[in-house]
This record gives structure tokens, sequence and C-alpha cells, in this order.
């Protein structure tokens, strides 16, 4: 990661600790701590414990144990490392005592309260005197807003599940069920040197396609049913997440149908989408055409959410709690139909909020030349 990416990202966060009044802030996020240090160890456990980060004016310490020391000296070089051997909770007084931090904040949102309680305790026995001071979203609200190289690496996510979509039609036999698209989607992506799936791919024919997180099934996927496949890998860290739904042979009719409202409700909401817009305006545009052609009630979740670092990130394009678009921001766009017991349309698309409005990044895969 370049080093110029990191020292403005911390800058922007000591800004805001110094608003908050804090003297550090520990950072557990996996995240989080990818986002401020380059550090890409996880460890994928409730009580993730790969690493953290304390950062503060004068410290910007990685505290890990001897599993990831040399990842981190490698990768977090704007960091001091420094190696835990017994338990971290239990040494926190004294960190906290060197560094003089009388106000910690801490992740609100992730702290799990039992490692909470335990500190608070430490800190208490030990009488070092320092106050934890829960905060939230700090670090997610500076990464809607994505700088060049960011941007460069979501477009270099979404090429690569762009390509590996475009494949699913050929194929698609009879009697291929939705497992089989699935896991072929996976191993592609890792053939292609995808570090992981950015989330299980959805792959969901006829009824399933009704559920909107539908998990693959061993179900054979029939002529004329609508299959919705979404999809993205994670590639140096970042995410891409894309819809689409696609027909095996002749599509079913009132499909098409559906198909049509979907597509006009997402051109039209990305239309919408200006930087200085409230979040809630193209979730309102897109709804309102789905409602007007008497499908209002199977659309059910938000427009879109903000990809980066992680799958679903803020800003969210949804109904309620609007937010403000800014030029930078990366967010999907994806309105569904859902019929239950009988199939759904979703399209989701990726776009980045320029000066100038909305840049659609992912590219039409010319299913469906209707246009
Ligand atoms: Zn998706
Ligand atoms: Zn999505």
């Amino acid at each position: 990661m370049l080093q110029s990416s990191i020292e403005a990202r911390i800058g922007n966060l000591l800004r805001q600790l110094e608003a908050d009044g804090v003297d550090a802030f520990w950072i557990i996020q996996p995240e989080n701590r990818r986002y401020l240090s380059g550090f890409t160890a996880e460890d994928p456990q409730l009580t993730e414990s790969s690493g953290s980060l304390i950062i503060g004016p004068k410290e910007r310490l990685l505290l890990t144990d001897s599993r990831y020391t040399e990842q981190a000296k490698a990768e977090a070089t704007a960091f001091d490392i420094i190696t835990v051997k017994g338990d971290l909770i239990a040494e926190f007084p004294q960190i906290l005592s060197k560094i003089g931090c009388r106000r910690l904040g801490f992740e609100a949102g992730y702290l799990i309260w039992g490692t909470y309680e335990k500190l608070r305790k430490v800190i208490e026995k030990e009488e070092v005197g320092t106050v934890l001071v829960p905060l939230e979203n700090r670090v997610e609200d500076l990464r809607k807003i994505k700088d060049q190289h960011e941007i460069e690496a979501i477009k270099a996510s979404i090429g690569m599940i762009t390509n590996i979509i475009q494949q699913v039609p050929r194929w698609l036999r009879p009697g291929t069920t939705e497992k089989q698209i699935a896991w072929r989607i996976e191993d592609e992506a890792r053939r292609r040197g995808a570090e992981a799936m950015a989330f299980p791919p959805i792959v969901a024919s006829g009824a399933n396609g009704a559920l909107p997180h539908a998990v693959p099934t061993d179900k054979k996927i029939a002529p004329g049913e609508p299959i919705v496949i979404d999809a993205g890998v994670r590639l140096k860290g970042y995410c891409s997440d894309i819809t689409r739904t696609l027909f095996f042979g002749e599509p079913e009719a009132p499909f098409m149908e559906l198909y049509r409202i979907v597509r006009e409700a997402q051109k039209r909401a990305i239309e919408a989408i200006r930087p200085e817009t409230p979040t809630d305006v193209p979730d309102r545009v897109a709804r309102d055409i789905i409602s007007n052609a008497g499908y209002g009630e199977y659309f059910g979740h938000a427009l879109g959410h903000g990809v980066g670092l992680a799958t679903h990130e803020g800003p969210r394009l949804s109904p309620t709690k609007p937010e403000t678009l800014l030029p930078g921001m990366v967010v999907t766009v994806e309105p569904g139909i859902y019929i239950p017991g009988k199939g759904g349309v979703r399209l989701e698309e990726m776009v980045l909020i320029t000066e100038n409005g909305a840049e659609v990044l992912t590219k039409d895969l010319g299913f469906y030349p209707m246009e």
C-alpha cells in the first residue's frame, strides 16, 4: 500500500480524534486496521485476534503476537510493532501508562462486551486512570471516500468478476445445478488470483430467486426460469459486488416484463446520483418506478450500499437515514422484484460518484440487449 495513502488516512483520523477529545484510538476491526496500516492478516473468529492498532498524535502502535510479527513488520511500515507475549488485555494498562493515555477511544460497534468488561476491570485494578470512550464509525466514515488507488483496486476487482459472470451462460446445460454454477464461479475466481470471494456467490433459479439472499442448492436450473447471480471477488483487499439475472434458453414472458421494470428503475436511479444528493433520492426514484408498475411490495431491501474493503459498507442507499453522496464514494445500485413462489429479478451495478454524476464501473454483459 502506498505510504502517502496511509499518512493521509491517519491525518484525517487524528483530526477526528481531536474533535472527539480522546488521546488515542484502539482499532480492532480488520478492515479498519488494514485501511489505516496496510496490515492484511485476518483471524476469522468472533474475537478476531491477529492484531490491533493504537493511534494517537504521537503513537502508532500495532499490537500483535508472534504468529504475525514478521508480516506486521513487512506490511505496516508506519507502525511500531509490539509483540504481545501473554494476554493483551492484561498488558493493556502498562501500554496505556507508557503512552500517557487518559482517554482511550474504542470501536463500540466491535468490541465484545466480555473483553470490554475485562479491560475496564484491569484498568481500575491497576489504577491507570484511563477512561474508555465509545466511538462509532470513525474509520468507516473515512472509508466511504475512496482515493485513486482504491478506485483502481475496485475496478480490477470488478473486471475479474465481470469476466467470470460473462462465462456463465456457456456453463449452463440441461441438469446443471445452482451449486455447480456457484462452485464454478469460485473456482474461476481463485484461478484468476482472487484472494477470496467477497461473499459466498448467490445462484438462485426459479422460485429460489425470490429470496434476495438465497443460498445455492442442488436444484437443477430449468429452461426459461430466471437465474439471479450475485457475486464478487476480493482482490488486493477490495471487493466487487454485481448481480445479473439471466435465463437458460427462452425467458418466460412475465419475467421479461419484470426485467424491463427493474432495468428502468436502475437506469433512472443511476441518473439521479449526483454529488450532494441525499442517499434516499436514488432509492425513491427506483422504488417509485417499481411501485407504479404494481410491484412495490416485492422490493423490500434498500437500493444499494457502499463497497470497498468490505462488501457492505457506507453509505447505504436506503429510504431511511439519508446521507449525502460525495465524489469518491463507490456504491451499488441494485433494485429487484421478488415474487414469492415464482422467482426474482435483480440487477446490480457499481458506480463511482464523480463531480459530474455517476460513473458506472460495471459493464453491460450484453445478456439482454434491451437498451
Ligand atoms: Zn450483490
Ligand atoms: Zn450488493
